[in-house]
Parts: C-alpha cells; sequence; structure tokens
C-alpha cells in the first residue's frame, strides 16, 4: 500500500503537471449544470473525444433544457445523435429527460441510489455526473484511472474490490472534480495505453512499472460480430449501419442486409440479420410496419 506523504506528492505533483499541460479548453470542463454535464458523460461513454467536441454544442443548441430534450420527437434526437454510434445511449438520454422533467421537477437527482436507477446511468457514469457537476468526493474508475494507478502501483491485474478501494485513497478531499480532470489528461496524454510517455512524466521514479509499462496492457477481448469478406466486424457496427440506412427510409431485412453487409447472403446470414432487427425494436428504436423496417 502507498504511504500517505507519496500519496500527497503524487496528488501535487498532478496538479502541477495540469495546470501547464491539461485540457482545460474542452467544452464540458466551464460549466457544472448538471444537464450539461450528463449529455457530456453519456457522449463520452463510448466516443472519442475529438468526436463529442463537434457533437456536444450542436446538441445542447438543438436540446438546451431537459425539457425540451423530454419533449422532443425519438427520431429528432437520434437524428442529432448522429456519427456519435452506439444509438442506445441516445434513447437512453431521451428516457432520462422525461423521467427528470415528471419526476423531479426538471432536475438531476444528487442522491447517487436514485441516480443510478436513470435509463443507462451505472456505477461510473453515476459518479462522473456527481463528481464533475457537483465536486462530490466521489471516484468515477473509468479504464484510463484504472491503467494509471495499477502501472503506478506495478499491478497487471487487481480484483474489482481491490481497485476501488486503492483508487478512493488517491481522491484529496474536496478537490474529485479537479482531481478526475487532471487525472483522465494524464491518462490520455502522458500514461497512454500503449507506448506511454514515461521520460516526460513527472512519476517515473516512484512508478512500478517503469521501464516496461506495456506489460501492464490488458489484452483486448474479442467483440461478438461476424465475419465479412473475411474480416471480423463488430456487432455494433451493424447496428450503427442499420440505423444509418433507416434514416433516410424504410426497408425490407434483404434490402438492409445487401447494403450493410458486403458479401450479404440471404440464406446464410438473414438469421442473424433478422436477431439484431428483433433487438433493436426491443429497445424501441426501430418498429416493423406492412414487412418494411423503420425508425420509431
Ligand atoms: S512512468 Fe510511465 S507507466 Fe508510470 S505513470 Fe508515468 S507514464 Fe505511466
Amino acid at each position: 500500500m502507498i504511504k500517505s506523504e507519496q500519496m500527497k506528492k503524487f496528488q501535487k505533483e498532478l496538479f502541477v503537471w495540469y495546470e501547464k499541460y491539461g485540457r482545460h479548453d474542452l467544452p464540458w470542463r466551464h460549466t457544472d449544470d448538471l444537464y450539461h454535464i450528463t449529455v457530456s458523460e453519456i457522449m463520452l461513454q463510448q466516443t472519442n473525444v475529438p468526436k463529442v467536441i463537434e457533437k456536444y454544442t450542436a446538441f445542447l443548441k438543438r436540446f438546451p433544457s431537459w425539457k425540451k430534450l423530454s419533449r422532443a420527437r425519438q427520431s429528432s434526437v437520434l437524428q442529432q445523435w448522429q456519427g456519435l454510434g452506439y444509438n442506445r445511449r441516445a434513447l437512453n438520454l431521451h428516457k432520462m429527460a422525461k423521467i427528470i422533467v415528471k419526476d423531479h421537477n426538471g432536475r438531476v437527482p444528487r442522491d447517487p441510489e436514485i441516480l443510478q436507477t436513470m435509463p443507462g446511468i451505472g456505477p461510473y457514469t453515476r459518479n462522473a455526473i456527481l463528481v464533475f457537476g457537483c465536486n462530490f468526493d466521489l471516484m468515477a474508475r473509468d479504464v484510463n484511472i484504472d491503467r494509471v494507478i495499477r502501472r503506478w502501483h506495478g499491478k497487471r491485474q487487481w480484483s474489482e474490490k481491490k481497485a476501488e478501494k486503492i483508487v478512493l485513497t488517491f481522491l484529496p478531499h474536496g478537490r474529485a472534480r479537479d482531481f478526475h480532470s487532471a487525472l483522465m489528461d494524464f491518462a490520455s496524454l502522458i500514461c497512454t495505453k500503449r507506448n506511454p510517455q514515461c521520460l516526460q512524466c513527472p512519476f517515473k521514479s516512484q512508478c512500478l512499472a517503469f521501464p516496461d509499462p506495456n506489460d501492464y496492457v490488458r489484452p483486448k477481448k474479442k467483440e461478438p460480430g461476424r465475419s465479412e469478406q473475411g474480416k471480423h466486424i463488430p456487432r455494433r457496427i451493424y447496428r450503427g449501419r442499420i440505423v444509418e440506412i433507416l434514416r433516410s427510409k424504410k426497408a425490407d431485412t434483404n434490402i438492409i442486409g445487401n447494403k450493410i453487409k458486403k458479401d450479404w447472403d440471404g440464406q446464410k446470414d438473414k438469421r442473424w440479420l433478422t436477431d439484431i432487427l428483433l433487438q433493436l425494436q426491443k429497445e424501441g428504436m426501430i418498429i416493423h410496419k406492412n414487412n418494411l423496417w423503420q425508425l420509431k
């Protein structure tokens, strides 16, 4: 376990680094409006920062409040989400807006237990919203923060329980917001997944992963998907392609198949595609009417 003087040194040096090199211009760093913070956190869940910067301001311009978002048509929300991928997030955000307006007087609940009952809000996003919006003393441990602290401790892997406990000890009381911003920037700019910039790192003399940080990268799990012309394409990519096709027109299963898969074979692939379409229907994203699929 790291001693408390070492921890304080880590926090101090991290803040010095952040002051100088942090991404202070990210648009969501200039607000504590919980609607804005929630939109940014949901967008950042599976989309990279440059793409979110591009879409975040436009989304807020189109839907400037929970109320406006709650009253929008689902198809308009999906339209505005275009380019971000993982459309289910947009549907969940839309549902959340309706709940917040109807049951919470248009305000995001600050109680973590209540917040986590909202659609699409898991433990990480819940804590991130409360950290960035309210500066609560919570830790939002994503894979990047986990990687930095794991390397620093020289751990290739650790149990969830142990990780939670150790990461929380790093949090400086009353500075959760700045600490997360600093650690996230440090993980994205210096202690990157592949080839971290150890020689520029202020922590290299204490870091137990130095000088072999790449040994601490977890092997990536293969996503479920299907082979297309000999290449593995994740299922989420096909889901995104289906929504893109249906944005402009209704289509039957065969037409969709031909458009989303280069080597589409009706006999071999129809059942697989029908499963994806039925799942999208179950999630409330598309409907099936007169033998044609369309966005809801
Ligand atoms: S020395 Fe390298 S591995 Fe260790 S914290 Fe710094 S950048 Fe990351």
